[in-house]
């Protein structure tokens, strides 16, 4: 195992402003002084619990606990080991690392699989780009399908890095073993119909793309983790999906496409106050709004929208306008996106084509450029007008008993906002939009909130899930005083260590399992300081009670007089259990005189003693 030096490491988080490796995946506000907040990244939430402290460079999420330093945050985010997180950064913010002696570079066999899997499909694009530049006839006809057909630049392909899938080609097969990437990263890549059993080998691996446009699919952090293929004219009659006009890469370790947007990874540095989101149909569609100027464009990968998607897109800005094609599959769709959008609490607005004009959004930025795009958004319809528009048959429209059935279809949707303010607001745009009155729609919807929830004017429920809670409390107890004051005021530890007993700790608990540690280096003079404390953490659970610990800051209180007050519930809870013991067994003596009881009455003074004149900690100043 490559062992990067410790001083490397000190060196790398030093360098490293956590705020700056955090804000690549949170859009973070500042909190005040070095701090910053954000929504979470590790579980649903629309109002940021999720704090970095720069000075401290810790992070810290105060709705599902989980905390840790820039490392931690590499590691959960982007799925890497500890010595792969760290080479991560250090490529990233330009640091150099430095390994123990002997212990080796970093090897290809010590790549995780997902990492396996980021570097193969950089391969893939790769491939797939040299096969659309390449000088052959189908590299001919794939770059004029480009440009004449579908009408895109050279230029977009490059930023793209838009491929090929010739319909024959041994060359994918034999790039991928060359490189020796692993057998499981081979298997689990989704490029290749594979056959158990069967040794990899060019003529083996069969591919699961050929004869298609490849479009590469980067996450929000702009790695490849899939590809979209078009149909061509060139993809063969024996292609298994033949008829598709669009296949996707399978889900794998590194692809789950309910949690991806295409282009988001670019799109997001672009959104924000006035420069909303803008979610179009397909991918090409996004290429198209990109190459016209529009790059605030992100697509939906495969068919359906997810909560998951639009969870990721809240983190980065909240304003979404909806651009689908205006024939019925679009309108369904962007019908379907309103109530997740506000259950996301998005703000959603709706841009829609002229009906006669039976235009895709492809076809008009294409004939009409951005300047289309700004008309467009001036007729663009707020989320409960949209909502009305299509759930109100046109001829229909002063019909008493249609509005009453489109109210009652639009409580369903807005019963998923969860902010009262937003529900009100959606009820008079309703109003307004059927001409009925406030009133009598709020009254209405409130009893069906009430039928909702089998109670009346309770609010709906959500299917939102809670944050998960974190298992067993370690910030609690004693032991998670202690070290809490022991991590803020180091000087404490060494005088714990010299001046309480350690068998007062619980062992049990995880806090205390990390003070006996720590007062037993502080003791041998071994403590490597608070910066350093990785090389005593020897877990997940560990690094993350300490993060935790060190991210809440004492306030003005006396250091010694806290620690004091600890170490003595501690001598107590340690001490009494032993004292009643005694006192029950002198209870159960007879004779005065018998030599155990002596014994146990001395045992009883001694600890009495003990109890009335607890340790008094002698800080060093
Ligand atoms: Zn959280």
């Amino acid at each position: 195992m490559p062992v990067i030096k410790a001083s490397s490491l000190r060196d790398l988080k030093l360098r490293v402003n956590i705020h700056d490796v955090v804000a690549r995946t949170v859009a973070l506000k500042s909190a005040g002084g070095h701090r910053f907040k954000g929504l979470c990244p590790f579980h649903t939430e629309k109002t940021p619990s999720f704090h970095v402290s720069g000075d401290k460079g810790f992070f810290k999420c105060f709705g599902c606990g989980k905390a840790g330093d820039i490392l931690n945050f590499v590691m959960e985010t982007e799925g890497l080991q500890f010595t792969e997180a760290a080479e991560a950064l250090a490529k990233r913010f330009g640091v150099n690392l430095e390994y123990e002696e002997g212990s080796g570079g970093p090897s290809r066999e010590e790549r995780s699989l997902r990492q396996e899997l980021f570097d193969l499909h950089d391969a893939a694009t790769d491939h797939y780009r040299q096969c659309f530049l390449a000088a052959t006839p189908p590299g001919t006809w794939i770059r004029d399908y480009w440009v004449k057909n579908r009408r895109f630049t050279p230029e977009l392909a490059e930023e793209f890095m838009i491929g090929f899938a010739p319909p024959e080609d041994q060359g994918l097969a034999a790039a991928v073993l060359r490189k020796k990437f692993s057998e499981d990263a081979i298997r689990q890549c989704g490029l290749f119909f594979l056959r158990d059993g069967l040794p990899l080998t060019p003529a083996t691996m069969r591919l699961r793309f050929r004869g298609r446009l490849m479009i590469p699919i980067r996450d929000h952090q702009g790695r490849v983790v899939a590809f979209t293929a078009r149909q061509l004219e060139l993809t063969p009659d024996d292609d298994p999906a033949r008829e598709a006009k669009y296949v996707n890469s399978p889900e794998t370790p590194i692809f789950t496409k309910s949690n991806l947007l295409f282009n988001l990874d670019r799109a997001r540095s672009q959104a924000g106050d006035g420069h909303p989101f803008v979610l179009v149909e397909g991918q090409l569609d996004a290429l198209r709004c990109w190459s016209v100027g529009l790059r605030t464009a992100i697509a939906p990968q495969g068919t359906s929208i997810t909560e998951g998607q639009l969870a990721l897109l809240r983190r980065y800005h909240s304003q979404v306008e909806c651009f689908f094609d205006s024939d019925s599959a679009g309108q369904k769709a962007a019908l379907r996106f309103l109530p997740l959008a506000l259950k996301a609490g998005l703000e959603a607005r709706f841009l829609m084509l002229a009906g006669a004009e039976k235009l895709d959004p492809d076809l008009l930025f294409l004939e009409r450029g951005l300047a289309a795009y700004e008309e467009v958004r001036k007729a663009s319809l707020g989320a409960m007008e949209f909502a009305v528009h299509s759930l109100l048959p046109p001829d229909a429209a002063s019909g008493t008993e249609q509005k009453v059935r489109t109210a009652q279809a639009l409580y369903a949707i807005i019963g998923q906002a969860e902010s009262d303010v937003a529900r009100t607001g959606f009820i008079q745009d309703i109003a307004r939009h059927l001409r009925m009155a406030p009133s009598a729609l709020e009254h209405d919807f409130r009893s069906y909130l009430g039928r909702q929830s089998g109670s009346r004017f309770a609010p709906a429920p959500t299917a939102e899930a809670a944050p998960p809670t974190p298992r067993g409390d370690h910030t609690r107890g004693l032991e998670a005083h202690l070290l809490f004051l022991c991590l803020h005021y180091e000087p404490l530890l060494l005088a714990l260590s010299h001046q309480m007993p350690h068998e007062w700790i619980d062992a049990t608990t995880l806090a205390g399992r990390l003070l006996n540690r720590f007062l037993a280096e502080a003791q041998h003079a071994l403590w490597p300081g608070r910066d350093q404390l990785d090389q005593l953490l020897e877990s997940q659970e560990e690094k993350t009670l300490v993060a935790t610990l060190l991210f809440d800051a004492p306030g003005d209180e006396d250091v010694a007089k806290m620690a004091n007050e600890g170490v003595r519930a501690m001598q107590r809870r340690f001490l009494e259990p032993q004292l009643r013991q005694i006192e029950l067994e002198i209870a159960s003596k007879g004779a005065i005189g018998d030599p155990s009881l002596s014994s146990l009455l001395k045992q009883r003074t001694d600890l009495t003693r003990q109890l009335v004149n607890p340790p008094k900690l002698t800080l060093a100043s």
